[in-house]
């Protein structure tokens, strides 16, 4: 067994990693940049390197750093995590070649699976269904049409480089295959330096099915059956559960043989996924289920397999690293009950999930509902260079049922601030009654945009109640002295509450006693129409949401200004786009907070801005 591991990675990912390897008694080996010298999984290892910059370029991307990192400090193995180097088989072959153990597969393996259209014809050859289409062996934009015309829309283009969501275009008609060919390759060529395409059957009803496979250094291959990973929001995953709704025992068979065999077919050792796209519109069968590509590390979603099947999936890494035999056979391993993980986010769904970059002051998620696996503690920093994942939130039940309402109530009694987080968005999602029947497809998200990603304030009736609840009312009991707040000269009091999506809201307490309450509670909630607010007393020093209320609208992280949408003293309406701001490969809508006037405008298409740099500000009232 290796003694000794480097964790290429940050965040959650790398706190989880380092977890396993303390309790299996292995010294661990942190990386970080200078954004991230604070960070929780730097604390939580046993040794950290400084490898560079904030940018991820200049550090977590750079092998040679994390290399030589891992030679200083006498690290045998390395463990990418997922994302950055994960799966770069140039980087796994630097790592081998300089006497280290990667915790992965090996290269070879690696670079089967890494371009889609190659993955493709290598499954074809395996016998492995792959969804119907065109593997783009003539790249001509006349070729690549006709064999979408013949496939017959709607279509998918894909790059065969891509990942992460990006570089995807459906296309529904003939019509518009050429531009959205021509917008797919550029932004191909830009993230992932190669324009290459394939174009695919779009499935239509299309449920996100996947498997997780695992195989040693013996020959052995094992599934840990599926995952659905069916609510996406722009292809990206926002909840998964394990095992798939709906799923039957010879269905279920048929898709995990098929991953086994598409394991095999590349040589395949460690943790990976075989991910397929299911039309699932008469309920999953076996003949509408294909291969659609295969991640060849540790996914994000992992811990859903890790709770059915209690596998820890990172012991198990370690252990093929280190040459042992796979630790269970296929007949050991079964399903029980089961598991939910939703994303929690740092971002706004109702400005365009635009990331919220910042401090975070309060963090808290109770630890009997579910396993919280987070790289985020209170005092952490939100910053624009990474993704703004803040914690995956996991919860087994004995049903489906159980795990979605055990899930609701995490989101309810977690509070993270003053940041704004997508809690909200996440708990409307698994109280929308189509997901509750256990009927997802990947469109689900966004046909139900609208309603999932507002956000009602709670009444002022509501916030004053509350307001009592937790600040008392001065008088009413012998005990409400305890709580510091006595009556004095004021009539009045403003009290200011916080709510658990870092929104803060100011109402006041009535001069009289209303009722008998005496303070004590942390928080409380609003139950109001069936939305939920747990609110607490916000920090007198708080001064969250600044920049909306007052109108400034300050730029949430660097980035390029893509277009402005508004001019120097036109009118606007609350949510209306006021400019698009490009950054980390993403593009971001800024809307005006409320109704009024763009009295200030400091930006230009193409101008490159920085962090909090004031781009406009709008003024109540009227042009
Ligand atoms: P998962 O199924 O594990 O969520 P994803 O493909 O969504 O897999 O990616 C997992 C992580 O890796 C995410 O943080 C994503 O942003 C990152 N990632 C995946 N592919 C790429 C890529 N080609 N370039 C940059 N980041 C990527
Ligand atoms: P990435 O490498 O970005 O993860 P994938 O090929 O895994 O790319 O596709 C990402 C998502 O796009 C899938 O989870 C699915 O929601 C959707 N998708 C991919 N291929 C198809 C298809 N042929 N038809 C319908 N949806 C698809
Ligand atoms: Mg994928």
């Amino acid at each position: 067994m290796i003694k000794s591991l480097l964790v290429a990675n940050r965040g959650e990912i790398a706190c989880r990693v380092i977890r396993t390897a303390r309790r299996m008694g292995v010294r661990t080996v942190a990386v970080y940049s200078d954004a991230d010298a604070n960070a929780l999984h730097v604390r939580s290892a046993d040794e950290a390197v400084h490898i560079g910059p904030a940018a991820a370029r200049e550090s977590y991307l750079v092998g040679e750093r994390i290399i030589a990192a891992a030679l200083t400090t006498g690290a045998e193995a390395i463990h990418p995590g997922y994302g950055f180097l994960s799966e770069n088989a140039e980087f796994a072959q630097a790592v081998l070649d300089a006497g280290l153990v990667w915790v992965g597969p090996k290269p070879h393996s690696i670079t089967a699976m890494g371009l889609k259209d190659a993955a493709k014809a290598r499954m074809i050859a395996a016998g492995v269904p792959v969804t119907p289409g065109y593997l783009g062996e003539d790249q001509s934009a006349e070729r690549l049409q006709a064999e979408a015309d013949a496939i017959g829309y709607p279509v998918l283009i894909k790059a065969v480089a891509g990942g992460g969501g990006k570089g995807m275009r459906r296309v529904d008609a003939a019509a518009d295959f050429a531009e959205a060919l021509a917008s797919c390759r550029r932004e191909a060529a830009s993230s992932f330096g190669d324009d290459r395409v394939l174009i695919e059957k779009y499935i239509l009803s299309p449920r996100h099915i996947e498997v997780q496979v695992f195989g040693d250094a013996h020959g052995n291959v094992v599934h840990l059956f599926e995952r659905d990973c069916s609510l996406q929001r722009r292809h990206q995953k926002v909840i998964e559960e394990a095992p798939a709704p709906g799923m039957d025992e010879a269905t279920r068979e048929a898709v995990c043989a098929a991953a086994v065999r598409a394991a095999k077919a590349v040589d395949y050792e460690g943790a990976g996924t075989i991910e397929f796209i299911a039309d699932g519109s008469e309920g999953l069968r076996a003949d509408r289920i294909w291969f659609m590509e295969m991640n060849t590390r540790l996914q994000v979603e992992h811990p859903v397999t890790e709770e059915i099947t209690g596998v820890d999936l990172v012991e198990w890494q370690l252990r093929v690293a280190s040459g042992e035999p796979l630790p269970k056979r296929q007949d050991e391993l079964s399903i029980n009950g089961w598991a939910m993980e939703a994303r929690l986010y740092a971002e706004d769904p109702t400005r365009g999930f635009l990331p919220s970059i910042g401090r975070v002051d309060d963090f808290h998620f109770p630890h009997h509902h579910a396993r919280i696996d987070t790289g985020v503690e209170a005092g952490a920093e939100i910053s624009p260079f990474y993704d703004p994942m803040i914690a995956k939130l996991i919860v087994h039940r004995p049903t489906r049922t159980e795990a979605v309402s055990a899930l609701r109530e995490t989101l309810d009694e977690g509070i993270v601030g003053p940041l704004v987080t997508n809690s909200g968005f996440l708990w409307r999602l698994l109280g929308h009654a189509a997901f509750e029947a256990g009927v997802v497809d990947t469109g689900l998200i966004e046909r139900n945009l609208e309603t999932l990603a507002t956000r009602p304030e709670p009444s002022r009736e509501g916030l004053a109640l509350a307001a009592m609840r937790l600040a008392g009312t001065p008088g009413a009991t012998p005990w409400s002295s305890r709580s510091g707040f006595r009556m004095n000269a004021a009539p009045r009091r403003d009290v200011r509450l916080s709510d658990q999506f870092g929104r803060t809201f100011t109402t006041e307490l009535p001069p009289e006693p209303a009722f008998d309450y005496w303070p004590g509670e942390d928080a409380t909630t609003i139950d109001e129409g069936g939305e939920r607010f747990r609110v607490r007393l916000a920090r007198a020093d708080g001064g969250s949401g600044g920049a909306a209320s007052d109108g400034a609208i300050l730029a949430p992280m660097p980035g390029k200004v893509i277009s402005v949408d508004v001019s120097a003293g036109q009118s606007v309406t609350k949510g209306q786009k006021l400019m698009v701001l490009e950054a980390m490969k993403m593009e971001h809508a800024l809307t005006a907070p409320f109704d009024g006037v763009v009295a200030e405008l400091n930006a230009a298409p193409g101008g490159q801005v920085q962090v909090e740099a004031l781009l406009a500000k709008i003024e109540k009232g009227e042009a």
